[in-house]
């Protein structure tokens, strides 16, 4: 297995580790777990996620120096495996998201760093499986992939969102959904 390959599926693994991890320091903070609070914060993490998921990739993948020429090359090449370092998203997490949210409890802290997460495992995970799956016409898989297609190979540039189209709706980034031979 080339070192390419290796990051880019090491990314999948920490991920898991590091929300684990995070589990872990929740369980042995100064105050007790709070399941509902703990729960709550997980799914604003991953609500928010989804959010950042569009952000990064739209103003970070497509305009940072750097950044913009190696997601240029999964453009081209979407079968190649381009990721992001292993561990630095989940070291961005922990700086961004953990940190800040720490005053306001571990349970909230954590729960919100976890669902954040989960999150972007989910996007590394549904993102892998449009490129080498072949997802089923009708499924949710397919109108992801749809979109996703067009992002790549539409003339403008649009359809950010990997996991969901929400933010593209919110923000007017929706490219036309129709992609030459694919008949749903
Ligand atoms: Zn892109
Ligand atoms: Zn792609």
């Amino acid at each position: 297995m080339d070192v390419k390959k290796l990051s880019y599926f090491s990314d999948f693994a920490a991920c898991p580790i590091a929300a684990l991890g995070v589990l872990f320091v929740t369980l042995h903070a100064s105050a007790p777990i709070h399941l509902p609070v703990f729960v709550a914060a997980s799914l604003a993490g991953l609500i928010a996620w989804t959010l950042v998921e569009y952000l990064m990739h739209r103003f970070v993948y497509h305009r940072a120096p750097i950044i913009r020429d190696m997601h240029e090359v999964h453009h081209h090449q979407p079968l190649s495996y381009e990721g992001t370092p292993p561990l630095l998203s989940a070291i961005l997490i922990g700086l961004f998201i953990y940190a800040p949210l720490l005053p306001f409890g571990s349970n909230v802290a954590g729960g919100a760093a976890v669902g954040m997460l989960i999150g972007y495992v989910t996007y590394m995970g549904v993102h892998h499986a449009l490129h080498h799956l072949s997802p089923l016409p009708g499924s949710f898989l397919y109108a992801l992939w749809k979109g996703h297609a067009r992002h790549h190979y539409a003339r403008k540039e649009g359809n950010y969102g990997v996991t969901s189209d929400i933010w593209d709706r919110v923000f007017r980034t929706t490219l036309d959904q129709h992609v030459p031979g694919s008949e749903a």
